[in-house]
């Protein structure tokens, strides 16, 4: 086979077999076929598109062509969740603990942060000796015993993906559904779980900056994983704004242990439950009403709080520090910026509190760079707040000499108006499993 026949076919709008594809992700992973190939494929899928099937073979090859975790001896209830990358995104510390409470099986490994969006795995090592660098053995161990593992990647997932997204990084072929929705899609099928549940964020802090843009990567995505004999689902939401009130490794570690013990942002609460709720409807084949009743009742009762307790202990957590027996290291120094008029906060563009986060020193620009995990920053003002010329809209935590610069990119991304905007519905559209 040749790798010109391949992009010549493309370029002429032919649909590729499954052979030529398994040809191409061969070449892009024991490195046989040269970058120059690899782009001028990427740009005709790009010009082109891919057909349903073309985009499911492509997926598979690439899932297969690292490391597939075999989950099987956990059972069918086991359930992952993605996010397509927000700022403030803490629910998996919530909603994977809770869909744990209610029987799931919930064996995660997520990324780290990068560029204006935080990662779990950053955030997990806020608490105190908790290893987020396991075995492949080590976490069917954990998720087996409590139902609960939240670590890295370990192994090697998707190399071909790896080598194909630094490659569209530099080629402007990111921006592609089929490319982007199989490159999703083939580590979450490649980390193993029954059960997938995509959260794909749309607005100013998200990849797709609008609803139907994420709807339509929502259903491409659910697409593939149904195809692939997965359930899988996706909710839409709303990122233009952050989510809940902190921003940072550390406060997010707080902020999502004030919702574990029933206080805290009601908004935030209210996506942790759906997403949960999702994610124990897929397991358990539930309405999903009752899947949420269960979801409160397992925030409420504590049983998802434990939950947290429980795994973060086993992969070597100081639990006092969830448990509020001992305080969470604090930041140097903060500074904080003022409402300069009376009125409501109308906007508050979440790409500029991502940006300030990473200026603060809570998140990394380029990938090895090293965080300071209590920096970050608290919104004392919400979208649609009343605020008086003087209060305080927002306060930036970290290294006294990174606070001004990160400071200056917060005055930007509030807007206050003399009107009281409208209420942003945070859940667009649920895609359901088929
Ligand atoms: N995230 C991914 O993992 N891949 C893409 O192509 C885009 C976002």
């Amino acid at each position: 086979m040749l790798m010109t026949d391949i992009i010549a076919n493309k370029r002429n709008r032919e649909e590729l077999t499954n052979k030529e594809i398994d040809f191409f992700i061969n070449g892009v992973t024991n490195g046989s076929l040269p970058d120059y190939q690899i782009s001028a494929l990427l740009m005709a899928i790009y010009l082109n598109g891919l057909s349903p099937r073309e985009t499911v073979d492509l997926t598979l090859a690439m899932a297969k062509s690292g490391d597939m975790l075999d989950l099987s001896s956990l059972g069918d209830k086991t359930v992952d969740k993605h996010s397509t990358g927000g700022v403030g995104d803490k629910t998996t510390l919530i909603c994977a603990p809770i869909a744990a409470a209610l029987g799931c099986k919930v064996a995660k490994m997520s990324g780290r942060g990068l560029g204006h969006t935080g990662g779990t795995v950053d955030k997990l090592e806020a608490i105190d000796g908790y290893k987020t660098s396991i075995t492949a053995e080590e976490m069917l161990e954990v998720t087996k015993k409590h139902g609960l593992c939240l670590v890295g990647h370990s192994g090697n997932f998707a190399p071909a993906d790896k080598r194909l997204y630094a490659i569209r990084d530099v080629t402007a072929t990111v921006e592609s559904i089929p490319l982007i929705a199989s490159s999703i899609m083939s580590k979450k099928l490649a980390a193993g779980a029954k059960n997938i549940l995509l959260d794909v964020k749309f607005g100013s802090g998200a990849f797709m900056k609008s609803a139907e843009e994420a709807e339509t990567l929502a259903r491409k995505m659910v697409e593939i994983g149904n195809n692939a004999g997965r359930k899988t689902a996706a909710v839409i939401t709303d990122m233009d704004i952050p989510l809940g009130r902190y921003i940072g490794n550390t406060l997010e570690i707080k902020e999502a242990l004030e919702i574990l013990k029933c206080n805290g942002d009601q908004r935030l609460r209210e996506l942790c439950i759906a997403l949960a709720a999702k994610m124990h409807s897929l397991c358990f084949d539930c309405d999903i009403k009752e899947s949420e009743e269960l979801s409160i009742k397992a925030l409420e009762n504590g049983s998802a709080f434990e939950k947290l307790c429980e795994s973060a202990e086993a992969l070597g957590g100081d639990v006092r520090l969830l448990r509020g027996e001992k305080e969470f290291p604090e930041a140097e120094a903060n500074l904080k910026i003022f409402a300069k008029e009376d009125g409501y906060v109308s906007a508050i563009n979440s790409e500029l509190i991502g940006k300030a986060a990473v200026l603060s020193g809570a998140g990394r620009e380029t990938i090895n760079e090293k965080i300071d995990l209590t920096a970050g920053i608290y919104l004392n003002k919400q979208y649609g707040e009343p605020v008086t010329k003087g209060d305080t809209l927002a306060t930036v935590f970290g290294k006294k000499e990174k606070l001004t610069l990160a400071a200056e990119l917060l005055e930007k991304a509030y807007i206050v108006s003399k009107e009281k905007p409208k209420s942003r519905p945070l859940i667009y559209k649920t895609v359901n499993e088929v």
